[in-house]
């Protein structure tokens, strides 16, 4: 039995795929002691993990101090250091573990492997990124800012790697490692065939598909809808304050043959909505999984969990992008040709209403939403990412 040190941040979306594989692990054999912030601590401890916290508050204002700029948004990362590690190093104190578990953007794992001098494994919850996309992703957001703002922004980020190479003794390397992470083995909650050029990434990436676990959720009662016309609107848990948005939805669905279940989030108050019309079902959140089992259409801004959740299910999507790598998500899902790209500006009711009758019409989308699930169930899931990383134990020769 080994011990396994399991880094995260504090955000539903990176952490939801690994509870299948820490079940799996300990199933197997495993004690995973879990990093997360208090706020996850119920839902990681049903794992059967222990978990020790970090202040989730001081971690948000670190990651968002810099700013928008890309240079910035990489520095935010690295400024979580300084709230993760110690606390981990102080709570851990005198214990032995033999490999770490990271995510592959937040919660400075990689920085921890290296003072622990334990071998690491890169959890990727979103698409996998090299060097070279990364490297044009930054070119691509900083063209939005001027020459003076990028250079002192990258001014800032080298101080601040300087700053924390001096501090904790440890090597930061590049903007592509601080934000990627990456290790020796990186196991990514996709497939390959829904990862773009996903045929370029060489063997440290397993690409296991979508690690899926039932979640409970408490009583919502489904057995009254009528499932041959639902749509299922979400925009995660993050990015949804959007009260605009969801009044656009009752607008483009209200009176129709439609019924709409609409999960707004927990931030937003269902009394700032008005009137709510007959055919929607508003909730501050629902039991997804179970939802998408029954949805025709999912309208979402492109999270890699949602998307991965309505694929798996089948269910193709309308994808309106509002951060992070949600426009790349959309960019892939109209490629591929699994869905609609729409852009929130701009938008109205009659755009969504046509993009969703297109969508009820289309039987191509279907069939290819139907092929990804198809590619992300023979990934193997969380059963396969265990496989990799007991491979890759032996591979070092821990034989506990
Ligand atoms: N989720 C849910 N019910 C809701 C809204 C969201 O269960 O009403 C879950 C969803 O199933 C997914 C996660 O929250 O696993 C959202 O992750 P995603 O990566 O899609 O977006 P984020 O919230 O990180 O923007």
């Amino acid at each position: 039995m080994a011990r396994v040190l399991l880094i995260n941040g504090g955000s539903e979306g990176h952490i939801n795929p690994t509870l299948g594989v820490v079940q799996e692990l300990i199933s197997r054999g495993e004690e995973v002691v879990y990093v997360t912030a208090e706020q996850y601590r119920d839902r990681v401890e049903g794992t059967g993990a222990e978990v020790i916290t970090f202040d989730g508050g001081k971690f948000v204002e670190a990651f968002l101090a810099g700013g928008r700029n890309p240079w910035a948004r990489v520095g935010g990362l690295l400024r979580t250091a300084d709230i993760v590690i110690p606390s981990v190093l102080e709570q851990t104190k005198g214990e032995r573990f033999d490999y770490i578990i990271h995510d592959s953007m937040f919660g400075c794992g990689r920085l921890l492997a290296q003072i622990l001098d334990l071998p690491a494994i890169n959890s990727c919850t979103s698409f996998a990124i090299q060097q070279n996309s990364f490297d044009n992703q930054q070119d691509h957001l900083s063209r939005q800012f001027s020459a003076d703002v990028n250079e002192r922004a990258q001014q800032e980020f080298q101080q601040l790697v300087s700053n924390m190479q001096t501090k904790y003794n440890v090597q930061v390397g590049s903007a592509y490692e601080v934000f990627c992470n990456p290790a020796p083995l990186t196991i990514v909650y996709t497939s390959k065939h829904f990862q773009p050029r996903g045929e370029s990434f060489d063997e440290t990436y397993k690409f296991v598909g979508p690690s899926i676990v039932p979640r409970s959720h408490g009583q919502f009662d489904l057995s009254h809808v009528d499932t041959d016309h639902l749509i299922y609107i979400s925009l995660g848990t993050v990015f949804n304050q959007a009260v605009d948005f969801y009044k656009l939805c009752f607008a483009a669905f209200s009176e129709t043959k439609y019924t709409v279940i609409l999960s707004v989030g927990r931030q937003t108050q269902i009394a700032e909505l008005g009137d709510i019309p007959a055919n929607f079902i508003v909730r501050n959140y629902v039991p997804q999984l179970e939802v998408l089992q029954r949805a025709k259409l999912f309208i979402t801004h492109g999270g890699m969990n949602s998307t991965s959740e309505g694929f798996y299910y089948g269910v193709p999507l309308i994808v309106l992008p509002q951060s992070a790598d949600q426009p790349m998500v959309a960019r892939r899902v109209a490629e591929i040709g699994a869905g609609i790209h729409l852009n929130q500006e701009g938008l109205t009711a009659g755009d969504l209403r046509e993009a969703a009758e297109r969508v009820f019409k289309d039987a191509s989308l279907r069939m290819v939403s139907v092929e990804i699930g198809d590619s992300f169930r023979s990934a193997g899931g969380y059963h396969r990412a265990v496989e990799e990383i007991f491979a890759y134990k032996r591979s070092l020769g821990i034989t506990k």
